[in-house]
């Protein structure tokens, strides 16, 4: 069996004890090859390992393939793959070469989209593969400065929901404020969502789709991008909860979502192009996201230390500036949005202090990865 793409291979599981399975490959350089791997080898990432990074989707199968690739790329180099602590990039002669493969697969993809989804899924399998053993799956930092322990978890009013729309290149970074929300309210209150991961764009979608235009709102400073203030959007009292139908009272769940893009500022424009493209997918060419703005001076982070704008602004205390905005309007002044506020706004102290601490410990100036330009 020949294949033209050195990625693409063909994967046949035949159980020949309990312990044992045959997997026989096929790559451009070597037509096939056949090795037998413990079955304890065979799950690369498990589910179990996958949703303890903080989701509760399954393991993205292009994720999966990317990874078993690496292992048995490892096997062909006979040498072990090793990533650089920051990014998960691949190191050494076994980097030099996947490097070369990898570029040749994204070439050979045939449009945008494909390539998007090979980017995204390589980039979290290299960082899933590389954090292994390393970071904390739940605070993402080292295992020697878990905050865990520091978190206070909170309930989030549930007629309000937080997807974290993330970057790739931000999944398992220590500094990264998105996984806060989660840490504090619970996966399912804060939800993960991956840029560019089929299966995670799926849920999304899904429950956006099932929420309505109108309760879908996306925390997004954009100049061009026509805003909302929380207060013109929020300020007033709700229609009625139920509508009438055949004599039957049915009541509809106006739980607002909230799409916070979590990364870097210059990847955000692309992040909120997608997410544009597939609102118009879904609820037509005419209807846009709509964006909301926060006030200025509302977050833990303005109260830390100065903020030149909103845009630089992280993502964890946009969440928090968000709750206290929406706390000061009647509808929504006694669900407690002050405390849950206040819970992100710790738990965004304990990270500074926590990253702060590490810098210090290892001997590098603390200006650098406090700053909230590097912070997001
Ligand atoms: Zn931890």
């Amino acid at each position: 069996m020949v294949s033209l793409n050195p990625w693409k291979r063909a994967f046949f599981l035949f159980p020949i004890n309990k312990t044992q399975i045959l997997t026989i490959t096929t790559h451009r350089h070597c037509n096939s090859s056949l090795s037998t791997t413990n079955m304890n080898d065979a799950v690369v990432v498990s589910l179990q390992e996958w949703q303890g990074w903080g989701t509760t989707s399954p393991v993205p199968a292009m994720v999966t393939q990317i990874a078993e690739d690496l292992k048995l790329l490892e096997k062909d180099f006979d040498s072990q793959m090793k990533f650089g602590r920051a990014g998960g990039k691949l190191q050494g002669n076994f980097g030099h070469q996947e490097d070369k493969k990898h570029r040749a697969t994204y070439k050979a993809l045939p449009d945008s989209e494909a390539k998007l989804k090979f980017y995204s899924a390589r980039q979290i399998a290299c960082r899933v593969l590389g954090s292994k053993g390393y970071l904390c799956q739940k605070c993402w930092l080292a295992m020697e400065d878990c905050m865990c322990s520091q978190i206070t978890s909170c309930l989030l009013f549930p007629g309000i929901k937080f997807w974290l729309y993330m970057h790739p290149k931000d999944f398992l970074r220590q500094n990264n404020t998105g996984k806060l929300l989660w840490q504090v309210f619970g996966v399912d209150a804060a939800t993960l969502c991956l840029f560019g991961i089929p299966e995670h764009e799926q849920i999304m979608w899904d429950s956006l789709k099932l929420a309505g235009r109108s309760n879908v709102w996306c925390l997004y400073p954009n100049k061009n991008a026509i805003l909302e203030s929380v207060e013109n959007v929020f300020g007033q009292e709700p229609v009625a909860n139920s509508e009438v139908t055949s004599e039957k009272q049915v009541k509809v769940d106006t739980t607002q979502h909230f799409i916070l893009i979590d990364g870097t500022w210059s990847n955000s424009a692309a992040m909120f192009r997608r997410l544009q493209d597939q609102a118009k997918s879904i609820w037509g060419d005419e209807e846009n996201l709509s964006c909301i703005s926060l006030n200025a001076g509302t977050s833990a982070m303005h109260k830390l230390r100065p903020q030149p704008s909103w845009d630089r602004t992280c993502t964890a205390a946009a969440a928090a500036g968000l709750l206290s905005e929406l706390q000061l309007l009647p509808r929504f002044s006694s669900v407690g949005l002050d405390k849950q506020s206040e819970a992100v706004e710790h738990a965004l102290t304990v990270l500074l202090e926590a990253l702060t601490k590490r810098r210090l410990r290892m001997g590098r100036s603390i200006t650098r990865k406090v700053r909230p330009n590097n912070i997001c």
